[in-house]
């Protein structure tokens, strides 16, 4: 079983802390809808005729498509791939465009998951992510996503926001576990290169958020979804029982999956590859036939920490015996070697050939899963 991601890398506005790949400009919208509907056909062979577990639609903002371009991306999927029998089918899609007629849509064509980025549900906050809609569509949204019977909803939240104390960021989490979501995605904002928000940090024009208020943030996060019965099973996913997200569990267990669009990155077992992302470019080489991606074969290092960045992410955390069956002896022993420090700071417990991180752990993740990387002090 694999997944099949799709972005669509358009946004009617730029968030001030966001460097994914998107324009907000629509011209390209049709020619793009083609070429990726191009590159869908024309890579079916990468997943090596494995059958289509999940799809996702990522982006950028995929609520910019209207239901007649969904229709038509779905019917070129269902022509050349293999569906399974209950496929999960994820729309990424903003507050402002998630009306009554166009959710009705959705579950037509037979979406049945919708991530929806309401971020925060207070206006100054929003105003200072430059999100396109206040907390009152929000509200709006919601309320008619439940009503249309959509049962698979996850909404993201972001902390770690300069101005949001965390009196605000459990009024978040309250308002939204009030909406019973079965999954809430919960991001630190970073400040990213090349982004409003990191250039207005650098000029000092608003104070960061100190790093004890971080940290509280995310122990309340952790303890308050924990108390409403979330499994913790990433880093930043928290899911009722039966609702993991398929689609990224996939990546975060290795599987195989297939990124169209530009900037989409695609996986196969052995070769990672990642698309131009630049639009007008990628349009132009997937109609002329040209190569508009970059592959790499991954050696024996790189397979071993990319095992370490995904698996030590989740709650299933590490599994040694894997580690000494696809790596060798030295890797294995390498790994519990660095893991020490943190096996006796709690930070990180063993269970049986587990190794997985615990909460407080979870939150330095990044800086403990770089120490265990080979060739580092
Ligand atoms: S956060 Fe989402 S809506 Fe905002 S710019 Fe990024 S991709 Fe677009």
């Amino acid at each position: 079983m694999a997944g099949l991601y799709i972005h669509i890398p358009f946004c009617r506005e730029a968030c001030h802390y966001c460097d994914f790949h998107f324009s907000i400009s629509m011209r390209q919208l049709n020619s793009m809808m083609n070429a990726i509907e191009k590159e869908i056909a024309m890579r079916k062979d990468f997943l090596q005729g494995e059958v289509l577990d999940t799809i996702y639609l990522g982006g950028g903002t995929p609520s910019v498509l209207s239901a007649s371009q969904l229709k038509s991306l779905f019917r070129v999927i269902k022509d050349h791939y293999e569906i399974g029998k209950d496929p999960e089918i994820t729309l990424e899609g903003n507050p402002e465009d998630l009306v009554p007629q166009y959710i009705e849509n959705l579950i037509k064509l037979g979406i049945n998951r919708l991530s929806i980025g309401i971020q925060s549900f207070h206006e100054d906050d929003l105003k200072f992510m430059n999100r396109r809609h206040g907390k009152k569509q929000s509200h709006y949204c919601l309320k008619i996503v439940r009503k249309a019977g959509f049962k698979n909803l996850n909404v993201d939240l972001i902390y770690g926001l300069p101005g949001l104390t965390t009196i605000k960021w459990e009024e978040n989490l309250d308002i939204a576990s009030g909406y019973s979501p079965v999954h809430i995605s919960a991001y630190h904002l970073s400040y990213e290169k090349g982004t409003v928000m990191d250039y207005r940090r650098m000029k000092s024009s608003f104070k960061i958020q100190d790093e004890l208020t971080s940290q509280d943030q995310y122990e309340l996060l952790v303890d308050k979804l924990h108390h409403n019965g979330y499994l913790h099973y990433e880093i930043s996913n928290f899911a009722l029982p039966g609702y993991i997200s398929r689609h990224n569990s996939a990546y975060w267990n290795g599987k195989k999956y297939l990124g169209v669009g530009p900037s989409a990155h695609s996986f196969n077992g052995e070769i990672r590859s990642w698309n131009i992302a630049k639009n007008t470019s990628y349009i132009n080489f997937v109609h002329k036939g040209s190569v508009y991606y970059e592959m790499e074969k991954l050696d024996h290092t790189s397979r071993f920490h990319d095992y370490l960045m995904t698996s030590l992410r989740t709650m299933w955390g590490a599994d040694l015996a894997f580690i000494l069956r696809e790596f060798g002896q030295m890797y294995k022993a390498h790994c519990l070697q660095m893991a020490k420090p943190y096996l006796q700071s709690g930070r990180m417990e063993k269970n049986g050939d587990k190794l997985i991180l615990s909460e407080d752990g979870m939150f330095i993740a990044d800086h403990i899963i770089a120490k265990l990387f080979m060739n580092q002090d």
